[in-house]
């Protein structure tokens, strides 16, 4: 049915069963490299047998098992809104999604970006998470299973293994609304080292968003610094991938017929770039590369972009002003920004994305014009530049409203208040509407909130998610209201200095020995 090369399929007998269902459909999920990294870490086990489900999968696509028939059913969790899609899949099969109205059967856990970012929105659902990098993960399940002969054994087991969070070993404290503290064990994030067995793309599909690309991860972690930005604090430190651990993923690459899609935070700080593209060449690979570090495009790195017809790159300038920029963690300048665009356009760039984000804390009125600004310089220059091209390409522009992110530097900033946001996204859209070849795009910032009370939930939004995932999407508006709580002091507001945060009992040990005086 989904026209797949790649799929593993295994004698489930004997075996342990999991479940791998991404809360969101084939083609969003299998674009997610976390996938199926843990797709083949499981399937790489001989006593574990995986099989994927989506939101639009609901039998498993190897052998239209149902979720039911699965010892462990494993959610990979990339963005806190599919937690709700998370919830409705429970729904759906008849399992009880608090944790305690299971007893054990199935047992549900979590994994990916959003459960280490904050897994206590969903904490009561779960009987276990992993936080963090989950390669180790299939040793440590099948160990757990196989040596312990029910349920508890089984967690016991569980407990001890780096990155595994038991949400009934750790009880929050509260005192009113807030958070007095944290009884009981405290978990801590995994963190792969070496790390010498980079992800890649498993199965091919033309059915996916990047279905031209065989995506390969070329480092792990990032060596900035953006204050709004959770990778970097949650996949420290920065790992780049040794050349010679790459090569046997690019010959599997060249085998595919696809384009090399290179995953990875700052493409341009890998150390051995020239041997690796070196590399990529002698194997006749295209590339596409991933969002790139502006102020550091080299020369090396054009050129090869060149000779792989690129034509689309993605530039994240954030914001318009240089000193806003500078605030939040990004050193680079609207000259070094436009000098970046000419090299660009002058190396066969045709297309130029660029994110933007609005909300950010000190953000005045000024900022908003100083974008627009900016992005009609951008236009200006790529228009003058790509005059000696053939075909004039287009500039398009993508607004987010920030939303502070757990263990970010603004964990604790307040939300922008979306009737403000979408004023100054209303200006953004009107000041460039007629810049030809400019193409704006924004995500309603209703969206943001959501995002933004269940990113800084803890285990009291379990109730409203529940809600959500057994209403129509359209109706979220209405379940918000009849919530007994405030939703507006999950997602608006500024935290005290001093509040305990709901995910502030877990840590990751590596980052905060390293996080402080440095800068991005
Ligand atoms: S460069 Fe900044 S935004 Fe990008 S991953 Fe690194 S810290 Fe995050």
């Amino acid at each position: 049915m989904w026209d797949e090369t790649g799929a593993i399929r295994k004698d489930p007998g004997g075996r342990l069963n999991i479940a791998l269902v991404y809360p969101n459909t084939y083609w969003v999920g299998m674009s997610n490299l976390g996938l199926h990294t843990m797709y083949r870490v499981f399937n790489d086990h001989p006593s574990i047998v995986c099989e994927r489900f989506f939101t639009d999968s609901p039998r498993s696509v190897e052998s239209s098992r149902h979720l039911n028939d699965f010892h462990i059913i494993a959610f990979s969790v990339s963005y806190e809104l599919d937690w709700i899609n998370m919830i409705r899949i429970l729904l759906d099969n008849r399992i009880p999604v608090r944790r305690e109205d299971r007893r054990g059967s199935p047992i549900v856990m979590a994994g990916g970006a959003a459960a280490t970012i904050n897994p206590e929105p969903v904490a009561e659902a779960l009987d276990f998470c992993f936080l963090g990098e989950g390669e180790p993960l299939g040793d440590a399940l099948a160990d757990a299973f196989f040596a312990s002969n029910g349920y508890r054994g089984f967690l016991e087991r569980l407990a001890k293994v780096p990155g595994i969070y038991l949400p009934e070993q750790t009880r929050p404290v509260y005192e009113g609304e807030r958070i007095r503290g944290f009884e009981g064990s405290r978990p801590v994030i995994s963190v792969v080292r070496p790390f010498d067995n980079p992800g890649h793309s498993v199965i091919l599909t033309d059915k996916t968003v990047f279905q031209d690309m065989f995506l390969t991860e070329i480092a792990r972690g990032c060596p900035f610094n953006c204050r709004f930005c959770t990778a970097r604090e949650i996949y420290s430190p920065f790992r780049p991938v040794e050349v010679d651990r790459l090569l046997p993923v690019l010959d599997r690459a060249a085998r595919s017929g696809k384009k090399l899609g290179l995953v990875s935070t700052s493409l341009n700080n890998h150390p051995r770039l020239t041997r690796l593209l070196e590399e990529i060449d002698a194997r006749g690979l295209k590339i596409a590369p991933p969002s790139l570090r502006l102020g550091m495009i080299s020369e090396e790195l054009l050129a090869y972009m060149k000779a792989s017809r690129v034509n689309e790159v993605t530039l994240a300038p954030e914001v318009g002003s240089d000193t806003l920029r500078a605030a939040l963690g990004k050193r680079v300048s609207g000259e070094e920004i436009l000098k970046d665009v000419i090299s660009l356009v002058r190396s066969g760039i045709r297309d130029i994305k660029l994110y933007f984000m609005v909300g950010l804390p000190g953000e005045e009125q000024k900022d908003i014009d100083d974008l627009i600004d900016l992005v009609k310089r951008i236009r200006q220059t790529f228009i003058q530049v790509s005059r000696g091209n053939r075909r004039i390409g287009r500039v398009s522009v993508s607004i987010n409203t920030m939303v502070p992110k757990p263990h970010s530097r603004y964990e604790r900033a307040a939300l922008l208040e979306p009737g403000e946001a979408k004023k100054r996204i209303t200006k953004i859209v009107k000041g460039l509407k007629s810049q030809s070849n400019v193409i704006v795009s924004f995500e309603g910032p209703k969206w943001a909130y959501i995002q933004a009370l269940i990113a800084r939930g803890d285990r009291r939004v379990l109730d409203v998610l529940t809600e959500m995932a057994a209403h129509d999407p359209s109706k979220w508006q209405e379940v918000l209201r009849s919530w007994p709580r405030n939703p507006d002091y999950y997602a608006l507001r500024e935290r005290e200095p001093d509040e305990i945060l709901p995910w502030s009992f877990y840590s990751h040990f590596e980052r905060d020995q390293c996080r402080d005086g440095e800068e991005g």
